[in-house]
């Protein structure tokens, strides 16, 4: 990619020419998971759990990561549960100051039969609001940024749905059904995130947590691959695959895929990423939430952000969805350091 050789874009020409290996004026800061605080929260009266349910405060909540902190994109999108509750399972909504989960304990599938993909799955509360959301963001903002949705990959519904232990379990024990389970799975994913482009989105998140402290490169290798080829065949705008934790072992399978971006962990390194993926797709990442963002100071979230420039990274942003505490300085530490990066190269 070619910096500093075009004039000034919006921050959706910005993210849209990264996604694609196009020059960009300077490299996008972008957030394909949630950026959503508790600080935000209060700042623009939209708090959790009820901006996860309702489209006017889960857009307005959203925003403020362009308005607030100057990010490129905005992802109103800040659980992995809202297609999970449309399917069925038992949601724990939480409160402000935590994320909604999937109830564990009360899995709602066992058998590949019993996988039904509801026919009010895309008309749910939890999985219109989202749809509703992105609509209205769209509108408001559609010219300035990118607008990114997020649909979940079949190996992550299988955790909600039939239990994380079950799943892992069965994918041992049975790989053959567990392929059976994944492919009847896979029309929630291709529904919602279709639907999300007619909505208007510009980009997907693509979670799949296939995750390095739970399963093998192999692992992704024999279920997923193939499958992630499918879903950029039938969900035709860029996606993004988000999966948590060490994954290099994983990269040379994902960069395979044909996604746009691969969304990744502060565990693997910007440099032997870079290396692994080849220029076939691009990164996203690698901010670290747990310690950087939420609990050092601006200094370090910029040498952070130093790193993954000078290894050439496509697209900037946290890791993974941040945690709630995180305060407001550090985040926008992010947008700022990449602008004064690319300022002092130009000097
Ligand atoms: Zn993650």
């Amino acid at each position: 990619m070619v910096s500093g050789t075009v004039g000034p874009m919006t921050g959706r020409e910005r993210v849209l020419a990264a996604l694609n290996f196009d020059p960009v004026d300077r490299t996008p800061v972008c957030n394909p998971t949630s950026v959503a605080t508790v600080e935000l929260m209060d700042l623009v009266d939209a708090p959790f759990p009820e901006a996860n349910r309702d489209p006017e405060l889960m857009a307005r909540l959203a925003a403020t990561g362009y308005t607030e902190l100057g990010f490129d994109t905005i992802m109103p999108v800040f659980s992995i549960i809202q297609e999970s509750s449309a399917l069925g399972c038992k949601i724990q909504w939480e409160q402000k100051d935590n994320w909604p989960t999937v109830k564990m304990g009360e899995p709602i599938w066992e058998d590949v039969e019993d996988i039904q993909i509801r026919e009010d799955f895309l008309t749910h509360q939890d999985t219109n609001c989202v749809l509703e959301a992105i609509r209205i963001l769209k509108d408001e903002y559609g010219d300035e940024v990118v607008v990114i949705g997020k649909t979940m990959g079949p190996w992550s519904l299988g955790y909600h749905c039939f239990g994380v232990e079950p799943f892992l379990l069965m994918s041992l024990d049975d790989p053959d059904k567990t392929k059976k389970c994944l492919d009847r799975m896979k029309k929630a994913t291709i529904d919602f995130g279709v639907a999300q482009i007619e909505a208007g989105a510009d980009a997907l998140t693509l979670p799949d947590h296939a995750t390095g402290d739970l399963v093998s490169g192999e692992y992704y290798e024999r279920y997923l691959r193939d499958l992630h080829i499918e879903f950029v065949e039938e969900i035709p705008i860029p996606l993004i695959l988000h999966i948590c934790g060490r994954t290099v072992d994983r990269m040379e399978f994902i960069a395979q895929t044909g996604m746009a971006a691969f969304h990744y962990d502060s565990k693997n390194e910007p440099g032997e990423s870079m290396e692994a993926m080849k220029q076939r797709i691009s990164l996203v990442g690698n901010i670290n939430n747990p310690e950087t963002l939420f609990s050092k100071g601006p200094r370090q979230v910029r040498e952070e952000v130093v790193q993954n420039l000078e290894s050439g990274v496509q697209l900037i942003g946290p890791e993974c969805a941040i945690p709630l505490q995180t305060s407001i300085d550090n985040l926008k530490e992010i947008p700022r350091a990449v602008r004064d990066w690319h300022k002092e190269r130009e000097n």
